[in-house]
C-alpha cells in the first residue's frame, strides 16, 4: 500500500511500502498531524503523545472496542487493552502489558487508560467496584509521593511502577499487588532550576486546613522552605489544593485509616522541617570543627510532632558514635558532614514512608493465598536516558531498559521464530542484535559491573569512586562495549568529550557516558546508625517502624544489600514475573520537548524510534505473518463464509478452513497453514475476512 501524503498513512507499520526510518517517521508524523495518535506494529501499540485532550476516551469508545476485534478498528489503547483482557478471560493466559518511552511520552496516562478500560468491562457489583476503585484509586495517592514536576514533564513519575491486577475464573478483579522501583530521592532535597520536589508537599502546604497545619507545625508558604524550590513552585494545570483532597480521599477508599493519614503527613512535615534544620560552624574548644544547630525550635518542632527529645535528634545530627569491642567513640561531625547526615536522613524517611504507603495499599489490595487468578500485570517504567550527565542513577535505568529490550527480543522475536518452527513453516531467518552480552557486561555475578561496585563497596581500606574506575578499566579494557579515556588512551583514539572519570557503555540504544562520582557512596547508601537510632526511638508509631534497624536489640553486623543488588534483584524478580506471562506492548513517543501539542519534531521522534526498536521490530513482522489463528477458533469465526462450512461442517478444523479459504479465494502466498494454526501474512486479508462477516 502506498504512503499517500494526504491519508492518514497505513494504521500498521507492517504495510509501510517503501520501510524505512525515513517512512516510518513520516508515517508517525502524517498520523500525529491528523491526530491519529496511535499505529501498530502488528499487536504493538505505538502511541505519540498528543498533549491535548482527544475525544477518543471515555465509555462510548470502551463500548465500541469491547464489541470488536483488533484490527477491526482504529489503532487504538483500548484495542490493545481488549485483547490482553480477553485472552486472560477465555485463554487463560497470565498477560502484562510493558508500557515503555521517555519521559514525557504519555507511559503513565497509558497504564490509565489500560486499567481504566479493564475496569469498565470487567464485571459488575457491589464488592466488584469496591476492589475497582481501591485499584485506582492508588493512582492519585502514588502520583502525590512518587511524581514531581520535571523540566520534561509536568507530572513526572519518579519511581518505577508494575502492578498484578488479580482476577477470578470469570474476569472481575479480585485485587492486586504493586511493586515500585527506585524512587529518584536525592530530589527531597534538591531539585534542579524550574524543578519541583515531590507533589505531595505542596499539596499540604496548598489544600491543608489552617487546623491541620498548624498541627504539623507548617506554614503555608512554600518559600519558608529549604527543601521546595519556590521558583517553581506553581505548575499551570495542576490545582494542588484541590488534588490534596482527591489524595486524602482516595487513601481513605483505599482503606487508610484516619489515624495512619494523620502519621503519614507527620513523617511527610518531618522531612519538609528537617530541610530548615541549619547547621552552622562552631569551634569548640578542642578546635575541632564541628557542627551546631542554629534552628532550635526546628528541632524543638520536629521532636514535638513525632515524640522524640530534641536533644537526641540534635545529638545524632551533630554527632556519630563508632563502636569498637572495647570501647564507643563519639565524634563530632563537621558542618559538610553534618549536612550530609541531615540530608541522608530526610531522604532516608521520605523513601521510606513512600515503600510504606506502597506496602499499605497492598495490604488493602492483596488477595488471599488460596484464591486461584489470573493475572494482568501492567508496568510504567522509566525508559531509556541519556543525559548531560548521567550517575548512578541513569546506570541503573539503562539497565533495566537493556534487561526489558532483552525481555522483548526473547519473547517477541525468538517466540515468533520458534512458533513458525513449531508449526512447520518456513522461516526467514532475521538477524537482530541480542544484547545479553551487555546485560552481562553489568550483571554477571562475579565479573559484572554490579558485582565490581559491590566489591568496591565492601572491600576494607581506602576505597573510592576512582578505585572502582580503575578496577572497571582493567577488567573490560578489551570488552567491545566498555570504553574509558585510559582503554581509549592505550588504543591510542583520543575523544575529547569523555572525563577522566567516566567510563561509557555502548547500549543497544546507543553510548552513555557515565560519571562515576558518588557511584560508591549511592550505592552503599548508608545513614549513620545514631540517626536510625534516634528514628526509632521516636514515639511515633509509623516513624519508628521505618527504622527497624535503629532497635538496639535488633542491631546485627550484616550490611544490608546495596542499592545496586537490592535494585538487580528486584528487576530480576520482575523479568521473571514478565516471562510467564504474555507480553502486551505500548512503546510511547514524545513528540517535543515543549509538551506543546501539534509539534512534532522528527529529530527527537527519530531518537526515540531508535531506542524503542522500531524498525527492527516492524522487520520481524513482516519477515513472517501477522495474524494467527488456532483452525477452531478460526473456523468458527468464519465458518459461516464457505459455502460448505456452513451451517454444518463435520470433518476436522483445519479442512474447514482450507475450505473456506479456497472458496473465498485468497491468495495462497498470503498464507501458510501450520500445524495447529493458519498464518495470515498481510492484515488486510483478515479485514476482507471482517467485512465477508459483516455482508
Ligand atoms: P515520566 O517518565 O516522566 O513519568 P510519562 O511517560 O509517564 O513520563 P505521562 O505523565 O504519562 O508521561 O504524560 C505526560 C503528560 O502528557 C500528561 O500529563 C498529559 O498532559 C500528556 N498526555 C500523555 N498522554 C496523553 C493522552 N493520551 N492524551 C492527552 N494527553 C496526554
Ligand atoms: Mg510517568
Amino acid at each position: 500500500m502506498p504512503l499517500l501524503e494526504d491519508s492518514v498513512g497505513v494504521e500498521d507499520l507492517v504495510l509501510l511500502e517503501p520501510l524505512g526510518q525515513e517512512s516510518l517517521l513520516k508515517n508517525l508524523q502524517i498520523r500525529f498531524e491528523k491526530k491519529e495518535i496511535y499505529t501498530y506494529i502488528g499487536n504493538v501499540v505505538i502511541s505519540v503523545n498528543p498533549y491535548q485532550q482527544l475525544p477518543i476516551y471515555g465509555p462510548e469508545f470502551i463500548a465500541k472496542y469491547r464489541d470488536y476485534t483488533f484490527y477491526e478498528l482504529k489503532p487504538h489503547i483500548y484495542a490493545l487493552a481488549n485483547v490482553a483482557y480477553q485472552s486472560l478471560k477465555d485463554q487463560e493466559r497470565d498477560q502484562c502489558i510493558l508500557i515503555t518511552g521517555e519521559s514525557g511520552a504519555g507511559k503513565t496516562e497509558a497504564s490509565k487508560l489500560v486499567m481504566s478500560y479493564v475496569a469498565a468491562v470487567c464485571g459488575k457489583g457491589e464488592q466488584v467496584n469496591s476492589v475497582k476503585e481501591q485499584l485506582l484509586q492508588s493512582n492519585p495517592v502514588l502520583e502525590a509521593f512518587g511524581n514531581a514536576k520535571t523540566i520534561r514533564n509536568n507530572n513526572s513519575s519518579r519511581f518505577g511502577k508494575y502492578m498484578d491486577i488479580e482476577f477470578d475464573f470469570k474476569g472481575c478483579p479480585l485485587g492486586g499487588v504493586i511493586t515500585n522501583y527506585l524512587l529518584e530521592k536525592s530530589r527531597v532535597v534538591k531539585q534542579l532550576k524550574r524543578e519541583r520536589n515531590f507533589h505531595i508537599f505542596y499539596q499540604l502546604l496548598a489544600g491543608a486546613d489552617a487546623q491541620l497545619l498548624k498541627a504539623l507545625k507548617l506554614e503555608r508558604e512554600t518559600s519558608l522552605y529549604a527543601y521546595l524550590n519556590w521558583e517553581a513552585s506553581r505548575v499551570d494545570g495542576i490545582d494542588d489544593a484541590s488534588n490534596f483532597r482527591a489524595v486524602q480521599s482516595a487513601m481513605t477508599v483505599i482503606g487508610f485509616s484516619d489515624e495512619e493519614i494523620r502519621q503519614v503527613l507527620e513523617v511527610t512535615a518531618v522531612v519538609l522541617k528537617l530541610g530548615n534544620v541549619e547547621l552552622s560552624d562552631e569551634f569548640q574548644a578542642d578546635r575541632i570543627l564541628a557542627s551546631g544547630i542554629h534552628d532550635g525550635q526546628g528541632v524543638q518542632e520536629i521532636g514535638e510532632l513525632v515524640g522524640l527529645s530534641a536533644e537526641e535528634l540534635e545529638s545524632a545530627l551533630r554527632s556519630r558514635t563508632v563502636e569498637t569491642t572495647k570501647e564507643k567513640v563519639v565524634t563530632a561531625l563537621t558542618i559538610i558532614q553534618a549536612q550530609y547526615a541531615r540530608d541522608a536522613l530526610a531522604k532516608n524517611i521520605y523513601s521510606r514512608l513512600f515503600n510504606w504507603i506502597v506496602y499499605r495499599i497492598n495490604e488493602s489490595i492483596k488477595v488471599g493465598a488460596g484464591e486461584k487468578k489470573k493475572v494482568m500485570g501492567v508496568l510504567d517504567i522509566y525508559g531509556f536516558e541519556i543525559l548531560q550527565d548521567n550517575s548512578f542513577e541513569q546506570f541503573v535505568i539503562n539497565y533495566c531498559n537493556e534487561k526489558l529490550q532483552q525481555v522483548f527480543i526473547e519473547m517477541t522475536l525468538k517466540e515468533e521464530q520458534e512458533e513458525y518452527k513449531r508449526e512447520g513453516i518456513p522461516w526467514t531467518k532475521v538477524e537482530y542484535f541480542d544484547n545479553s552480552i551487555i546485560c552481562n557486561l553489568i550483571e554477571h555475578n562475579q565479573r559484572g559491573i554490579l558485582a565490581m561496585l559491590d566489591e568496591e563497596c565492601l572491600r576494607p581500606g581506602v576505597v573510592s569512586d576512582s578505585t572502582f574506575l580503575a578496577k572497571l578499566n582493567q577488567l573490560f579494557s578489551q570488552h567491545e562495549h566498555y570504553e574509558s579515556k585510559v582503554t581509549q588512551n592505550a588504543q591510542h583514539q583520543y575523544d575529547h568529550t569523555m572525563g577522566l572519570s567516566c567510563f561509557r557503555i555502548c547500549h543497544y540504544a546507543g553510548k552513555v557516558t557515565y560519571n562515576v562520582t558518588s557511584f560508591i557512596d549511592k550505592n552503599n547508601d548508608l545513614l549513620y546508625r545514631d540517626l536510625s537510632q534516634a528514628m526509632w526511638k521516636a514515639q511515633h508509631p509509623l516513624l519508628q517502624s521505618l527504622f527497624p534497624e535503629g532497635d538496639p536489640k535488633q542491631v546485627s553486623l550484616k550490611r544490608p544489600p546495596t542499592a545496586g543488588a537490592q535494585f538487580k534483584n528486584s528487576v530480576a524478580i520482575l523479568m521473571k514475573n514478565l516471562y510467564s506471562k504474555n507480553p502486551n506492548y505500548i512503546r510511547c513517543i514524545k513528540p517535543n520537548e515543549h509538551q506543546q501539542h501539534g509539534q512534532f519534531s522528527s529529530e527527537l521522534v527519530a531518537n526515540q524510534a531508535l531506542y524503542l526498536g522500531l524498525l527492527e521490530n516492524v522487520r520481524v513482522r513482516r519477515a513472517g505473518y501477522a495474524y494467527r489463528q488456532g483452525y477452531g477458533p478460526f473456523l468458527e469465526r468464519y465458518r459461516m463464509l464457505g459455502r460448505s462450512t456452513w451451517p454444518h461442517w463435520k470433518e476436522g478444523a483445519r479442512e474447514g478452513v482450507e475450505k473456506i479459504i479456497g472458496e473465498l479465494s485468497v491468495a495462497s502466498e498470503e498464507l501458510a497453514f501450520g500445524k495447529t494454526k493458519i498464518f495470515i501474512r498481510n492484515p488486510k486479508t483478515l479485514f476482507y475476512l471482517e467485512e465477508q462477516r459483516r455482508l
